[in-house]
């Protein structure tokens, strides 16, 4: 038999997790005024406001009152449908937030965020020797962190499961060593290849022209201005700041066309994500996507599968020649297919094409798994790095700045849990698209029309709609008929680069 609730219980827990997500959309706001317009001088005061927000917010999250509540609607959690889900999830955010000590949680900003700061300073100048007691002091926060969640078999798990619910290292290792040993030799077999010509790309190109095609594009797309906007920022992101403002930032370079018009495509397809959830679960536990694999296939499927494929510039090719007639004047469809899927044993992960960004991430993935066990010491992670660059993508960084100091992640925030959405986010974008081409036989006509309508719509039943109300499993499973593996990407890689390049992969 079920037991009574009380309606106004559940009510009430609704209203507490309004006001946390409200919490957290201020908190984003002061982010998003940070990474645009916010003059220098306001750092400091900025990120002590941002500091009171999240303490404010993980305060309201471990309270008392929560778990008050909580316990108070424990009768609805085993209930199909929306309050069933909400409450579980309120639980499992809960749950984790009351692990966590308030101190521990301070500590971290704080010292992520001064480990930031250095990080801007150092990096340039190749200054790893600053860094290391700062990394060795977050090595020893973030293992501090997965203790106090908890975990069953390796510290990184209780890390992955907040980005990642239902991932665990070792099924993460397992799914990664599989892929790489299948990558390694592709990549070897396409960067040996002759390349092919990408130069007309860096033609220049004016900002004003580049942001108004971005802007274009995200409206073809989907993307809906009346419910968000674009703006310039030096490394793109997208926000969600309620169902009503879901914004994207981008970033141009006069030389290098893909730069704004491939990070505008990668960031719609986050905001599509978001602008597609069920406006019911806005301010619920639920009014988010359903973890960070989950959201990277929704970008990158924009981005690679739509966006860097042949039917995309049969109709884009034409508007590029017609507005950018110095840049794309002479430049037939198959020579831009080509350029944009140019394959190079690289060495910066975000400027990497689809096949050797996974490697990319299986290395960080790899180490980061070495130094929650002890096996590798902050003072030997730059060679560490540079070993595998040269093994796994043949490349050796020739400055640290391109090479263990590039990203971002590990100079402000805990180090681990984060990458492996990345690659999540691939092998699902490939498994989602083949699911696609199979729902709508005329998808790359419809493309080559300039016509997504058919699979934003597929999108939205299967994924978006969602929010996080399903677990990522159960909604891969639901939305491919399949868990997530790698056969999709792998034939993707060799179907389409085998193509390009003349050879049998
Ligand atoms: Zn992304």
């Amino acid at each position: 038999m079920n037991q009574i609730i009380n309606p106004d219980t559940y009510s009430e827990l609704l209203a507490e997790w309004r006001e946390i997500r409200d919490l957290e959309a201020i908190a984003a706001v002061l982010d998003w005024d940070q990474a645009t317009y916010m003059p220098d001088g306001a750092a400091e005061g900025r990120g002590r406001q941002l500091a009171l927000l999240s303490e404010l917010a993980h305060q309201r999250t471990a309270s008392p009152r929560m778990a008050e509540l909580l316990r108070a609607c424990r009768g609805l959690e085993d209930r199909e449908g929306l309050e069933g889900a909400v409450v579980r999830r309120a639980r499992r955010k809960h749950e984790r937030a009351a692990r966590v000590p308030g101190e521990l949680v301070h500590t971290l900003k704080r010292h992520t965020a001064e480990t930031y700061v250095a990080w801007t300073r150092a990096r340039p100048r190749d200054d790893f020797a600053t860094l290391r007691p700062l990394l060795e002091r977050t090595l020893e926060l973030s293992r501090r962190l997965a203790d106090a969640i908890g975990y069953v078999d390796h510290p990184l798990d209780a890390l992955m499961d907040e980005s990642d619910p239902g991932s665990t290292t070792a099924s993460i290792a397992a799914l990664f060593d599989g892929l790489r040993k299948e990558l390694v030799p592709i990549v070897q077999r396409l960067a040996d290849a002759p390349a092919p010509d990408d130069r007309f790309l860096h033609r220049s190109i004016a900002k004003e022209v580049q942001m108004a095609l971005s802007r274009d594009v995200a409206v073809a797309l989907g993307y809906d201005f009346s419910r968000g906007r674009v703006d310039l920022t030096h490394h793109p992101f997208m926000t969600r700041l309620g169902a009503g403002d879901v914004r994207i930032t981008t970033r141009i370079r006069e030389d290098d066309f893909t730069e704004a018009f491939f990070s505008t495509v990668h960031e719609v397809g986050h905001a599509l994500y978001e602008q597609g959830i069920d406006p019911a679960l806005d301010g619920t536990p639920l009014g988010e996507g359903a973890s960070a694999g989950v959201h990277e296939s929704q970008s990158r499927l924009w981005e690679n599968f739509v966006a860097r494929g042949e039917p995309f510039f049969r109709h884009w090719l034409p508007i590029l020649r017609a507005r950018m007639p110095g840049a794309f004047g002479d430049v037939e469809l198959g020579a831009m297919h080509r350029a944009v899927n140019r394959v190079s044993r690289s060495l910066i992960r975000t400027d990497a094409d689809e096949v050797t960004y996974n490697l990319h991430v299986m290395l960080r993935f790899d180490l980061e798994r070495a130094m929650h066990e002890g096996e590798l010491r902050i003072a030997d992670l730059p060679d560490a790095w540079d070993e595998r660059m040269q093994r796994d993508l043949g490349v050796r960084p020739d400055r640290l700045a391109s090479g263990v100091l590039q990203d971002v992640h590990w100079f402000c925030a805990p180090i681990g849990g984060a990458f492996q959405g990345y690659t999540l986010g691939n092998l699902l974008a490939a498994q989602l698209y083949a699911e696609a081409s199979r729902a709508l036989p005329g998808l790359e006509d419809d493309l080559a029309r300039g016509e997504t309508t058919g699979l934003l719509v597929f999108l939205r039943e299967r994924v978006h709609r969602h929010g996080a109300a399903l677990e990522p499993d159960a909604l891969i499973r639901q939305a491919t008929g399949a868990p997530l593996g790698t056969d999709a990407f792998l034939a993707y890689v060799k179907r389409k680069y085998g193509a390009i390049y003349g050879v049998a992969l």
